[in-house]
């Protein structure tokens, strides 16, 4: 039986694609054996709907989630005020189609990301303020069905995915 394949955030396997031009490289060896294996699949969910690198960081507004985002009732929105919330939504739908394309049941996403957070993500005011909250890609993601993992629980994707 073919083992689990697995969505990731891409800069999570040390591609530079964050907001501020850098990786957030996780250092677990079971990462690499993932990758060695195949079965990784890896997407930065901004950077395929045209956001470039670097980038203005964004923040979904007033407390809300990226589940009230795609319920229509929250904008994804930069410091400068700029509402990027479509992008948004198209690097989620992206990254649905990425996970169906890669046979992937499971997703490991980079925590805090109004695209990839999936504990917890900022709260609007850019005062680094944290709240309970998933982001955009991760809201749509679940909704069709993938189990999205934070990075900083490698260890329980890895008891799932055995
Ligand atoms: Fe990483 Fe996701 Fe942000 Fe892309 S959108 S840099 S994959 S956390």
């Amino acid at each position: 039986m073919p083992r689990a394949r697995i969505l990731i955030s891409a800069c999570l396997i040390g591609e530079p694609v964050r907001y501020d031009g850098r990786a957030r490289t996780l250092a677990q060896s079971i990462i690499a054996e993932w990758q060695a294996a195949g079965r990784l699949v890896p997407i930065c969910p901004e950077l395929v709907a045209g956001l470039g690198v670097p980038r203005p960081a964004a923040e979904i507004s007033n407390h809300q989630t990226g589940s009230d985002v795609l319920a229509g009732a929250a904008r994804v929105v930069t410091e400068g005020g700029i509402d990027v919330t479509e992008l948004y939504m198209v690097g989620a739908a992206a990254a649905v189609a990425a996970a169906r394309a890669g046979g992937c049941g499971f997703a490991l996403l980079a925590d805090g990301s109004p695209s990839c957070g999936s504990s917890f993500i900022y709260d609007g005011s850019f005062g680094r303020h944290r709240h309970l909250g998933i982001g955009v890609t991760t809201a749509l993601l679940r909704a069709n069905g993938i189990r999205v993992f934070a990075d900083s629980d490698v260890d329980a994707l890895a008891a799932a995915v055995k």
